[in-house]
């Protein structure tokens, strides 16, 4: 594990020395405390942005605001939203609001509930496009991508050059184990909901928007709980796989 977490370290190093304009990507799970954690430790300034979504729990918006402060991470989140939500308004968290007029259309095209009847649109809308405006000015970003965590991800590699921007995946191959040894043996606390306890032994395991996550079993792949019920069941939300800067010609 040592090894690993200074393997971690030295691939944020490189991030940081081969692009000045470098930030770690973080949605307050736990593979992103882990990686935001490692990358501070590396680059105490590096900076941190979120994208965030109003489907997110409200206890992913208070763990934010609460790590926030501990990690003095000074988080940018950025959001399609008319308005910050008080929890991050009242905590001087600093958002940039995105606009909502693509998203209200679809809502009207494919219905409120459009986590159900599109995933795919409102992901994008709501993630993608919010990550794409996030990282336009970036030559680099650190993620917390892991191998493990589903089967679209054992084929990542920990340096990725995908259109006009490069990726880092310094955690690539810490075990869901060796994630929560860390965060236990660095005191950082864990998003509410990873404690949680259901009668029949499921647990949260991968977190993302509310309607679409929930608790799976131990023998599952980590992401089996993300989309159910949908075309996008254990899969990915985009970000990952979709081109985010198209390259400079
Ligand atoms: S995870 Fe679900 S609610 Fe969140 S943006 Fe994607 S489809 Fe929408």
């Amino acid at each position: 594990m040592m090894d690993k977490v200074e393997h971690a370290k030295e691939l944020v190093a490189e991030a940081v020395i081969k692009h000045p304009n470098v930030a770690v990507a973080c949605s307050f799970g736990k593979d992103s405390m882990v990686t935001v954690d490692i990358a501070r430790k590396v680059s105490p300034d590096i900076p941190v942005f979120s994208v965030m979504t109003r489907y997110k729990p409200r206890e992913t918006f208070e763990y934010l605001v609460e790590i926030d402060k501990i990690m003095d991470l000074n988080t940018f989140v950025y959001m399609v939203a008319d308005e910050i939500p008080e929890i991050l308004r009242k905590n001087n968290i600093k958002v940039k609001l995105l606009p909502t007029d693509d998203f209200n259309k679809a809502m009207e095209q494919f219905t409120e509930r459009i986590y159900l009847t599109n995933p795919d649109e409102c992901c994008k809308l709501l993630k993608i496009d919010p990550t794409r405006v996030a990282v336009e000015n970036l030559a680099a970003w650190i993620t917390g991508l892991r191998n493990t965590e589903g089967k679209i991800r054992e084929d990542y590699k920990e340096v990725e050059h995908k259109g006009g921007i490069v990726k880092y995946n310094p955690i690539l191959t810490f075990t869901e184990e060796e994630i929560f040894g860390y965060l236990k043996d660095n005191n950082i606390s864990l998003h509410p909901w990873y404690t949680m306890e259901f009668p029949d032994g499921k647990k949260y395991r991968s977190l993302g928007c509310e309607p679409c996550t929930r608790p799976i079993f131990p023998n599952e792949l980590e992401r089996a709980g993300r989309w159910q019920g949908t075309s996008k069941c254990g899969g990915e939300c985009g970000i990952h796989t979709k081109i985010l800067k198209e390259t400079k010609v």
